[in-house]
Formats: structure tokens, sequence, C-alpha cells
């Protein structure tokens, strides 16, 4: 007797490349984490928490956390739901709203999770190609015929931004679920996000996350702004307590310290241009990014090593970026953009490597 469903057996899981031991002193910019630490007022709440806060259970209804996070987008609490990451909140949408047997069309490539949730609740997923210069063809979404629609935005990992007008005409073209993650929106140039959709059409949720720009991975914290039926949906099938304590305390003490979190995104955005210059001085073709990576092709010519013994090389020197096996991808790195310091010193083994 098998003890494991057949579509669980047959589950591809999701790939998270090489990783360092924990505890290294490696260049990690391989899964696109801030480079700076979370606000000064965050430190301070955890510094601060109460035994209180670890004796009793959590309210259920993540109430606190929910009305920061009305009060920072303009809408109502019962337009908010939270998630023990932005990870939880996909696997919520695919188990509530797809589900066995109905289809789920992204553009390829993009974030490969969203594959691997669909298999995990036996929806099927459907990979519609982006164009040659990786833009998003909304069009072959829109006629995909399937039930729901996701849009990593900008997208990962080409760091791709889709205009806030093309997601419109999408959103409002489409009958199914269109499901927007703007896990990056952070980095991206101001007002393009889908949050405004939500009071117009009944059909989109908006998923963001703690974990790059608030530089909250290790808290696991999301959330996702929607129509009031939908985030309702959502709160019948989670887990009762699905943020804990502690994470969630760290997440309204982000939410305090707005300054801190334009000074910390104004500074990656800045590494992230200049970086962009270096990489094309030395030859590697950048994607614009309007995130806090960078997909690049290293220059082509005989001799020179490609994408995935340019991965090699920098992982002997215990700098890990990212290669993806992908079709359209194999030639190419994302490297995340880390401190000044960080992308300098990448900089200076591209160039030593080059010589
Ligand atoms: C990093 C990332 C997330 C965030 O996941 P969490 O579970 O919130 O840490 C979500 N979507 C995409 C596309 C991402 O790259």
């Amino acid at each position: 007797m098998t003890l494991i469903l057949p579509h669980i057996e047959r589950l591809t899981p999701y790939a998270l490349g090489d990783l360092p031991p924990e505890g290294s002193a490696a260049i990690k910019l391989n899964q696109n984490e801030s480079p700076y630490p979370p606000s000064p007022l965050v430190l301070e709440a955890l510094r601060t928490l109460g035994e209180e806060e670890l004796r009793r259970y959590p309210d259920a209804r993540c109430a606190q956390l929910r009305a920061a996070l009305s009060r920072l987008h303009g809408v109502k609490d019962e337009q908010i739901f939270c998630g023990n990451g932005s990870s939880e909140i996909i696997s919520l949408i695919v188990k509530g709203f797809i589900g066995p047997n109905r289809r789920m069309a992204l553009p390829d490539p993009s974030f490969s999770l969203y594959h691997t949730v669909a298999a995990s609740y036996q929806a099927s997923s459907i990979a519609i190609p982006t164009r040659c210069d990786y833009t998003v063809d909304t069009e072959l979404l829109t006629n995909s015929g399937a039930d729901a629609i996701v849009l990593v935005n900008p997208n990962a990992p080409t760091g791709h931004l889709l205009p806030l007008e093309e997601v419109e005409r999408l959103v409002s073209r489409f009958p199914g679920l269109v499901v927007i993650d703007e896990a990056y929106i952070d980095f991206a140039d101001p007002g393009a996000t889908a949050i405004p959709l939500v009071d117009r059409y009944p059909n989109v949720i908006v998923v963001r996350t703690f974990s790059k720009a608030y530089a909250l991975c290790g808290a696991r914290v999301g959330y996702c702004i929607a129509a009031e039926p939908l985030i309702a949906a959502l709160e019948k099938s989670k887990d009762i307590y699905n943020i804990n304590a502690i994470s969630r305390k760290l997440a309204v003490a982000a939410l305090e310290d707005r300054d801190y979190t334009a000074r910390t995104v104004a500074a990656l955005k800045a590494t992230r241009d200049s970086f962009i210059v270096e990489l094309r001085s030395l030859g590697f073709d950048v994607i614009p990014s309007q995130t806090n990576f960078v997909l690049c092709t290293p220059p082509a010519g005989a001799g020179k090593p490609d994408a995935r013994q340019w991965y090699r090389k920098l992982l002997e020197r215990n700098i890990y970026v990212r290669h993806f096996e992908h079709p359209r991808l194999a030639d190419k790195l994302r490297i995340s953009i880390g401190t000044d310091d960080e992308m300098a010193a990448v900089t200076a083994v591209l160039r030593g490597l080059l010589a």
C-alpha cells in the first residue's frame, strides 16, 4: 500500500539552488534578501517582547497588523489578509480559488513556486511565454482559457514591470481571478501598484510581502489585498494562528518606520543602477530591473565562460548568485543587489576573470 497520494509523489519540489551553510561569511546574492538590517524599531520590538505575548495565543484575526496595513494602503481592514509569508497566501489562494482540475496561467519565465503549489493542489498551471525581450504578453494570458491568471509584477527573475494600464486592461477583460504578486513593487517606479484596482474589480488579489523591502525574510509575514468576499474566504481556510505573535509584532514595528524603509529602498535602487552600469561596461547584457536583483547575460565569445561556468567561478570565490536551468534563462545569471561593498567585490571578481 502506498501512503503518499500520487500527485504528491509526482511533485517536483521548488528548487532553491545552492545555499551557503548557515552562519557562513559568503557574499549571498541568491535569494533577493535585503542587504540591510530591519528598522531599529523592529529590533527594539524584538528586545522588548513581553512574557504575555509568548504565553497567550495571538489574536486570530491579526487586527493590529491589518489596521496598520489598512492605514498604509487606504483600504478597509476587511480587505486585508495576513499570512505566514506570502508563500502561505499563494497556497491558500490556489487551495481556495483554483483547486483540482482547474487551470492557472502565468507568464514564463516567472516565479516557479506557482507551478509547485498548483501541482500540490492538483490544479494545472499553464506557462505562457513572455516575448523575446521578456515582456509579458497580456493578450496571450487573457486568451489562455485558464480559470485564473498569476502575474508577478515586477516579474521574477526578469525584473520587468508591466505598467498599471496594461495590468488594468488584463483585469478588466479576463473574467477569472487575477493574482498580482507585488513582492518587488517597492523597488519599482512609483505608482505601479495594482492596489487601486481592488476597489473596482472583484477578481483581483494583490499579494505583498515583508520579506524584501522590509528585510524580514526570517520572520515570514506576507499579506494580500482584495475585495471582501475573497478575503473572507481566505480567513475561513487558514490555520487559526497562522502568524506567530513575534512576527506580527515585528511587522507592525516595520510599518511604523516609513522613513527607514524609504531610505534603504532608495539606497538599494542607487546601488542597483550603478551595478547595471558596471555590468554593461564589462560587456554583460542586462535587462532593465525594477526589482532588487538583475538578470544578466555574460558576454559571449570564444574562450569566454558561459553562465553556468560563471556561476561556478563565483561560487568558488564564495559568491552565491542564481543560475536557472530553464531554456530561456540558462545563459543568464540572476544577481541580487547587496551593499555597495558587496557589489564592488562582485564587479572586481568579474573584471578579474574577464582579464
Ligand atoms: C520573494 C518572493 C515572495 C515572497 O515570499 P515570502 O513567502 O513572503 O517570503 C513572493 N513572490 C515572489 C515572486 C518572490 O520572489
